[in-house]
């Protein structure tokens, strides 16, 4: 839980500083790349201020080589290469049952950062071009690129580190920015130790919501805000900060930059896609969830600020958007006004959430219609109550039901989120909840195998019930890293695979996805869909 504080609030209590040298030689002038690039904005195109005071990376005496030159050269935004389909999840990646694939909400909202710094921000998803690491640095050697912000997916984070060194040398040098996983930023220690280890990683990026990287990237911070780098020659990983008091301020981000036409959602109608953030934090406390780890509470961007991003992104040409909130529309008022003010501009853009079933009042869902959302992913989590009270949902099934048959009512498509797997679930409370959801009739479900993330009280209560199998599960959510009373892994794995077939090849499915589909894209899809449900193992 954070601790709150006068003014922000402290996740974690001091600076820690561990000596290690650095590295970061000057990159040297390269040709164009042709990456996907953005043109700066104007307040962007001047030359970034030349640092005066002390700087924060790179431990030498002179003002690092990419804040020397930032006017007009690029960045890189880099989702790295990877074996595996991910879909993301703000600081989560993880492994993904189905074939959909989006760009990640971090590298968005740092994309408006970095073109502040006075870069020109570019973008490369080494993983939708199915590029490995030898075709990724290829593909970058020679490009005059001045530095690069990347993800790390949460269970290859250590190879991810250790092959971004590889970019690096194919840049010349140029510094590396590692937007961390949130379970590693919740570990003062494995922040230090990633830095102290990877000497050519130059800082990770604690909270891509609040912090100073602009100012890093230009050379003129004097701290670091929830970013940790080098400081003379020494690792310090800073107090990981966030603020209740004020809203949340952020730069436009570079949605052109992040349109492909290979992505979409797995209940898209149509594409290109993307993704924006109104709200961040959620209060409730689900056990077995660290989406909220950093923020305990609703913090809100200003609603006028989010509208004029959602016009920009319906002037690209973008079709759909994912609103990448832990729980929308909770905040009643803002809700109103930012859906009221949404539906006036009469936008040809389409979006889809994520809500609890006790948010999504009919008012609110009405609302939601009017302003364009085609679609609201629910935390169903289990059939039975007693499951639903347990982790943080206490919602009856008729609740649950009704929700369901009002978005049915307004057109609103609906996904039933579930787990199955609890460490003391039986073969038949799986049957019960396989039953309920296929009652509830959603036109899409995810079932989820329970696991016990590092950093939630599930993780807490499972080490101390001695039935943590493994801290970092490889999988995610396709197995489990809990050992289960009554049922062996196999066992486990054979009822999702049943749970996600038995849904999805049910003959009211099946019609009622043809009867909606709106195109050709959404054929598509919906084959793409069905082959990864076919062969879901
Ligand atoms: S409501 Fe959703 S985001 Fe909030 S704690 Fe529960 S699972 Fe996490």
């Amino acid at each position: 839980m954070l601790r709150r504080a006068q003014g922000p609030v402290v996740v974690k209590r001091r600076m820690v500083l561990i000596g290690v040298g650095s590295l970061t030689p000057d990159p040297p002038d390269r040709s164009a790349p042709t990456c996907a690039t953005s043109e700066p904005r104007a307040s962007a195109r001047a030359e970034a201020p030349a640092p005066s005071r002390p700087r924060i990376a790179h431990g030498d005496s002179a003002p690092p080589a990419h804040a020397r030159s930032a006017a007009g050269r690029e960045w890189l935004l880099l989702d790295p290469p990877s074996e595996d389909v991910y879909v993301r999840r703000g600081l989560l990646r993880e492994k993904s049952g189905t074939a959909a694939a989006f760009p990640n909400i971090d590298l968005i909202l740092l994309s408006g950062s970095v073109r502040e710094a006075g870069f020109r921000p570019v973008y490369v998803d080494a993983q939708i071009r199915r590029w490995g690491w030898r075709r990724l640095c290829d593909e970058l050697r020679g490009r005059d690129i001045a530095g690069v912000v990347s993800i790390v997916s949460c269970d290859g984070a250590e190879r991810d580190l250790r092959r971004l060194r590889h970019v690096k040398d194919a840049l010349g040098g140029v510094p590396v920015y590692v937007v961390v996983p949130i379970a590693t930023v919740l570990q003062r220690q494995a922040c230090g130790d990633i830095l102290a280890n990877h000497p050519h990683i130059d800082g990770l990026i604690l909270n891509s919501v609040e912090h100073n990287l602009t100012e890093i990237l230009r050379g003129d911070a004097e701290r670091l805000v929830n970013v940790a780098a080098r400081r003379d020659g020494r690792v310090a990983v800073p107090d990981v900060t966030v603020r209740y008091e004020t809203g949340v301020h952020l730069p436009m981000p570079e949605h052109a930059i992040f349109r492909d036409h290979r992505y979409f959602f797995p209940q898209s109608k149509r594409n290109p896609v993307t993704c924006v953030q109104l709200s961040f934090g959620c209060p409730y406390t689900c056990e077995f969830c660290i989406d909220n780890a950093l923020y305990r509470k609703m913090r809100y961007r200003d609603v006028d600020s989010v509208v004029e991003e959602l016009v920009e992104i319906d002037r690209l040409g973008f079709r759909e958007v994912y609103f990448k909130d832990l729980t929308f529309g909770l905040n009643k008022r803002i809700a109103d006004e930012f859906l009221g003010k949404l539906a006036e501009r009469r936008l040809n853009l389409r979006w889809l959430c994520t809500t609890r079933i006790d948010v999504a009042t009919p008012r609110l869902l009405r609302y939601m219609k009017r302003a364009g959302c085609y679609g609201i992913e629910f935390g169903v989590e289990s059939g039975l109550r007693h499951r639903r009270e347990a982790n943080g949902k206490p919602i009856s099934d008729e609740q649950i039901k009704r929700v369901f048959y009002n978005c049915r009512s307004l057109g609103i498509e609906t996904t039933a989120l579930v787990m199955i797997g609890f460490e003391d679930e039986t073969e038949e409370e799986i049957r019960t909840t396989m039953a309920f959801v296929s009652d509830l009739d959603p036109d899409y479900v995810a079932y989820n195998v329970v696991n016990a993330l590092a950093g939630t009280p599930l993780a807490e209560r499972a080490k101390r019930g001695g039935f943590l199998l493994d801290e970092l599960n490889e999988q995610r959510f396709t197995s489990s890293n809990i050992r289960h009373r009554y049922l062996t892994p196999q066992r486990l794995d054979e009822l999702r695979v049943e749970a996600v077939r038995s849904f999805y090849r049910r003959p009211r499915t099946v019609m009622t996805r043809l009867a909606k589909a709106q195109g050709l894209f959404e054929l598509w899809k919906l084959v793409r869909l069905a082959k990864a449900a076919a062969w879901v193992k």
